[in-house]
């Protein structure tokens, strides 16, 4: 057994409540034909701006939507190590698959973590991993762009039945999802930003689509505005309030699951600037054309997002069942820098890459071309501002204290 076997047979559950060990050495195998899929139809998902569905049927196919879900809700309880990885596999090959993905686990994890020991979720974690079913995120509303912590619309209540119309400015595959997780006000009466999560599957709602998306990249997403309209029971709603769910799972699990996405995006555009390059020091009889220095400053920038994402993930695993931990001012500067961080160097590798390519990565055919990954990859400091991000952390930033050592 090699070190990439072993590491797959650790045994991962035994912070969980998931009884015996997980057997994760399918995952690789499962992700690699995933990606095969959303590989070949990533030119034509783009250029026409449609939802990857061989991709995502492959995921469903292999069993990859519900691969969360602990076993004894069907499901694989696969840890996030796990689901990051497969989401920078994924994004080698289509960012916009890759980005569906981590939207969906993101999900999956508030699910799997706020969800158990509530009957109505624990069915719909059920199905989720029997149906395989997608899920998909609404937290932008009106004109409030990326503040996810204040809500307008309100969760409006008749004895055990509620309801909610939300205006949602971006649904990301919302017209292909089986299910939406959505923010709301608690109440009426309540303030923006005492916000519950409510979980609704297809035959709870209705969208009627607002805004069209035409875009620069992640084109594929389909993140289309609708307005949202629910009816259901009280029950959909998550035990615990939205700024729990939101400190403890929702913003760490997506800061990195997105990181590993457009960290597979970035190390596509440095396989194709690789490439390049070989073939250009071939065709020159070994001797180095004069856009190596951006490949290697390429490979630098992926290194160094790749050991971004593996240090926050370390930090995420390692508290991940400690609320305290998880909620500290040091945990949460250092989840939403991730974001920020990686989203720039991402953007910074598919440069890189671009200009080690020169007219060759420019060009939008050739082998060569970098021109849909760095559309792609732009939307990455935009998918909740990296200015917002970096304004509501200062307050933090300036009270937590400075390391006085490498590993503090
Ligand atoms: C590919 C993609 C998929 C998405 N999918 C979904 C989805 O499925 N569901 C969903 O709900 N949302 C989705 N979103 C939306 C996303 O969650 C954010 O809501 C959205 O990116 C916010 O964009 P905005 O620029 O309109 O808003 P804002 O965040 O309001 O930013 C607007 C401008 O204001 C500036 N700004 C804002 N706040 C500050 C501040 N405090 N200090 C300084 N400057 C500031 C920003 O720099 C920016 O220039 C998606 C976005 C993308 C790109």
């Amino acid at each position: 057994m090699n070190v990439q076997e072993a590491r797959l047979r650790e045994p991962v559950a035994e912070k969980t409540s998931e009884p015996f060990f997980i057997d994760r050495s399918s995952f690789p195998q499962r992700t690699a034909s995933v990606a095969t899929a959303a590989a070949t139809e990533a030119e034509e998902v783009d250029r026409d701006a449609r939802f990857p569905k061989a991709a995502i049927d492959a995921a469903r196919q292999q069993r990859l939507l519900g691969v969360q879900i602990p076993q004894r809700f069907g499901g694989d309880g696969a840890p996030i190590s796990d689901v990051t990885e497969m989401c920078y596999t994924l994004g080698r090959a289509c960012a916009s698959a890759a980005m569906i993905f981590a939207m969906h686990q993101t999900k999956v994890a508030c699910l799997v973590r706020h969800g158990t020991g509530s009957k109505w979720h624990e069915a719909l974690m059920r199905r989720v991993a029997s149906e395989q079913m997608l899920l998909a995120s609404s937290t932008t509303e009106g004109q409030n762009g990326g503040n996810i912590r204040f809500s307008t619309a309100a969760v409006e209540r008749t004895d055990a039945e509620i309801s909610l119309t939300r205006n949602a400015t971006v649904i990301s595959y919302g017209a292909q999802a089986d299910g939406i997780v959505s923010i709301a006000r608690r109440a009426n009466d309540a303030a923006g930003s005492d916000q519950v999560l409510l979980a609704m599957t297809r035959d709870d709602y209705t969208l009627e689509k607002s805004l069209e998306w035409e875009t620069l990249g992640m084109r594929g997403t389909c993140s289309a505005g609708f307005e949202l309209k629910f009816k259901g029971s009280a029950e959909q709603i998550f035990p615990e309030g939205y700024d729990k769910i939101h400190a403890q799972t929702m913003t760490p699990v997506a800061h990195l699951c997105w990181s590993s996405a457009w960290a597979g995006i970035a190390a596509a555009a440095v396989d194709r600037a690789q490439a390049f390059i070989r073939k250009a020091a071939r065709g020159s009889g070994g001797q180095m054309p004069p856009g190596a220095a951006h490949y290697t400053a390429a490979k630098m920038t992926l290194t160094k997002l790749r050991a971004m994402i593996t240090a926050s993930l370390d930090v995420y695993m390692a508290h991940e069942h400690d609320e305290r931990a998880l909620s500290s001012l040091d945990f949460q500067s250092q989840i939403n820098l991730l974001k920020v961080e990686a989203s720039e160097l991402a953007v910074e590798t598919v440069m890189n890459a671009m200009r080690a390519c020169g007219l060759s990565g420019y060009r939008n055919d050739g082998d060569f071309s970098v021109g849909r990954h760095l559309r792609d990859v732009l939307s990455a400091p935009i998918m909740i501002n990296n200015d917002r991000i970096l304004a509501n952390i200062a307050t933090a930033s300036l009270m937590s204290v400075v390391p006085a050592s490498l590993r503090d």
